[in-house]
């Protein structure tokens, strides 16, 4: 494999455990030759990352807590990134949360404090983010989230989190604005269904799997390893012309009516 990513250092927030989708993004950037530095918030996904880690034999640059619920944690992780690592080239946000009873339902049922939530967690987070980050991309860098196709079409139970995927995607164009004249690029995955933690939070989920092997033109559901190989494009200079781009890994199923 070529080393698309050598020497650079990269950000991955949001590993959780060995299904996560930014598991498979770190797998494929360590491949690709990337230096990497995790974020953690819960104490049980930072255990899980340094077993998975180890059995990988993939040493992290360095690893850090951040919960992006609150502005200090997010000043402090990248602060301590700076001092660490110094300059950065990329950064994975790969993070969302929503109340359990807000992903069944009516959507008309969402109370404002779990709109308010899933939107502070899974949209604004990028925002502050990008603007922590870029105080470190020094040589430009390249930002990317994960989203999904709820944000475009009402896929059932879906309901605040497709609302939320909205504005991130939204957040993703005019970030991309704000950062491009400093040689940083902001663009987003939207993966089909892939059955982690989060995912299991959402009512029938899992059932859209057998959906997307049916009608998506390539007949078969996606991976964290597809999802993975995609961010990497993102990251590395073959994508240096794209941003502000929302680009679907689902089998080719948004283009089916
Ligand atoms: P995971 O549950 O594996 O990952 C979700 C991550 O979000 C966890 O690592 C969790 O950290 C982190 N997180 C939640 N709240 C916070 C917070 N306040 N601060 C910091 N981190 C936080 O699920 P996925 O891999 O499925 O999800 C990753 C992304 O992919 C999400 O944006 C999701 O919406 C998106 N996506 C998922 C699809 C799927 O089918 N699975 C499809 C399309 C998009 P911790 O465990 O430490 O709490």
């Amino acid at each position: 494999m070529v080393k698309l990513l050598e020497g650079k250092n990269i950000v991955i927030m949001g590993v959780a455990n060995e299904r996560s989708i930014a598991w498979g993004i770190a797998k494929s950037l360590h491949r690709a030759g990337a230096q990497l530095i995790f974020t953690n918030r819960q104490e049980r996904s930072y255990k899980k990352l340094s077993k998975l880690l180890e059995k990988h034999n993939i040493k992290a640059k360095l690893m850090v807590n951040c919960d992006v619920a609150s502005d200090e944690s997010i000043q402090q992780a990248f602060g301590q990134i700076k001092e660490e690592v110094g300059v950065i080239h990329g950064v994975v946000h790969s993070i969302a949360f929503a109340n359990r009873e807000d992903l069944k339902g009516a959507f008309y049922d969402t109370t404002r404090d779990g709109f308010l939530l899933a939107h502070d967690i899974s949209a604004y987070s990028l925002v502050a983010v990008t603007k922590a980050a870029r105080e470190l991309m020094t040589e430009g860098g390249s930002i990317v989230t994960q989203t999904y196709l709820g944000s475009e079409r009402v896929m059932r139970n879906y309901n605040v989190m497709g609302v939320a995927k909205a504005a991130l995607e939204a957040s993703v164009r005019y970030l991309a604005e704000d950062v491009g004249k400093e040689g940083i690029r902001v663009n987003a995955v939207s993966s089909g269904p892939i059955r982690t933690l989060s995912a299991k939070g959402v009512s029938g989920f899992n059932d859209i799997n057998s959906i997307i092997e049916e009608k998506a033109p390539l007949r078969r559901s996606v991976d964290q390893d597809q999802v993975g190989d995609a961010t990497l494009f993102f990251l590395s200079d073959l994508s240096r012309g794209v941003t502000g781009e929302v680009l679907h890994v689902d089998s080719g199923y948004h283009i089916i009516g």
